[in-house]
């Protein structure tokens, strides 16, 4: 038994173990890339639904986890793509930096581990792209280790089964710790999922359904009446703003120029419409004419980073006669028609609506 000052009551961890396996048990969702309760499921089935899953939620990721199953059943097949290839089946899901990632830790599994995911959380975190939670995941779910996931679904859960009132993320090192007196060494992937579900379905951020919740009897914040109030937050700073331009540039050909980013930084090794001024670089075409064409006003767009909102201005322009072979490296020519499968990342596919090219 655990107490937090706020209840003065203790929570029974026992039963708030029995209780959330047996509501598995019966209610656990069945994803493509779980094991059935009491079944030990496929680690690289894991590993790529936990990177997958990381800032994205299980509806995007459901169809595009089918796709790359498919394309790469096993992590052999993932290391030995094309990295542009992964790039490409991951447009749309966001943050590139993880496709990277994805892409080199399955090397390193194939010629370092053999083929197989490391067990022990230390060893899976020096592997690119695992953090503490994916690392926590992986070797509960995949591997039955007694260690705890704590994602922001069950930081949510925690705090308000201890009624924990301080903000976050001030206490966070707290409710992790809180959360890792939870896991049970019987079923400890099972019991990890049993808390995702939870908070997927029951224990959601704005509105819990604590009627419906096998945790009931024992949650301090239920008790208490706090359990929408839970966890609370300092207020979040407002975003910075950044604001840049995309070319779009045509010739004669009707077709498009695109380039590639360069490997570092944002969005990289991804395709674009040439643009400049939003990210760390100088602006290269301070007139706004990129190879010297004039561009004239088309769109604005807005997206939103995680860490800064962009409004970018699209502009386009006309050069007849820039060929292929007059183009600095990482520029090319592209039927606009193509754009929907060269890989464009979200940014780049609103431009690329704001011209037209897309629905
Ligand atoms: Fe969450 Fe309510 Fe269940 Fe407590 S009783 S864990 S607040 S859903």
């Amino acid at each position: 038994m655990t107490a937090d000052h706020h209840s003065g009551k203790e929570v029974n961890i026992s039963a708030l173990r029995k209780a959330l396996l047996t509501w598995y048990d019966v209610r656990a969702l069945s994803l493509p890339w779980r094991a059935p309760p009491g079944e030990r499921a496929d680690p690289y089935a894991v590993w790529l639904s936990e990177v997958m899953l990381q800032q994205t939620t299980v509806a995007a990721v459901l169809p595009r986890f089918q796709r790359f199953i498919e394309r790469w059943p096993n992590v052999q097949a993932l290391a030995a793509a094309p990295l542009e290839d992964v790039l490409a089946e991951w447009a749309g899901l966001g943050y590139y930096a993880r496709a990277r990632n994805l892409h080199a830790c399955a090397r390193l599994v194939v010629e370092v581990h053999d083929g197989r995911f490391p067990q022990d959380p230390a060893q899976l975190r020096t592997l690119p792209g695992i953090g503490a939670y994916t690392a926590a995941a992986i070797a509960a779910i995949a591997f039955n280790v007694p260690v705890m996931p704590v994602d922001g679904n069950v930081e949510r859960i925690t705090a308000r089964l201890f009624a924990i009132d301080q903000p976050l993320p001030a206490v966070k090192k707290r409710i992790a710790a809180r959360a890792a007196t939870l896991q049970n060494a019987h079923r400890p992937g099972d019991f990890a999922q049993a808390m995702m579900d939870l908070g997927r379905t029951v224990c959601t951020p704005k509105a819990p359904t604590c009627a419906a919740c096998p945790l009931k009897d024992v949650c301090r914040a239920h008790a208490h009446g706090l359990a929408a109030d839970l966890p609370r937050r300092e207020r979040r700073k407002e975003k910075p703003h950044r604001s840049g331009m995309a070319f779009i540039l045509h010739n004669s050909s009707g077709q498009v120029l695109l380039r590639r980013r360069s490997l570092s930084g944002l969005l990289a090794g991804m395709p674009e419409f040439p643009s400049q001024g939003w990210d760390d670089a100088p602006p290269f075409w301070p007139d706004a004419r990129p190879f010297g064409v004039k561009t004239r006003p088309l769109a604005r767009v807005r997206h939103v980073f995680t860490h800064f909102v962009l409004d970018l201005e699209v502009r386009e322009g006309l050069h007849p006669v820039l060929a292929d072979d007059d183009l600095p490296d990482g520029y090319f020519w592209l039927d606009p028609l193509e754009l929907s499968v060269v890989g464009l990342p979200g940014l780049m596919k609103k431009v690329a609506r704001s011209a037209g090219f897309l629905d």
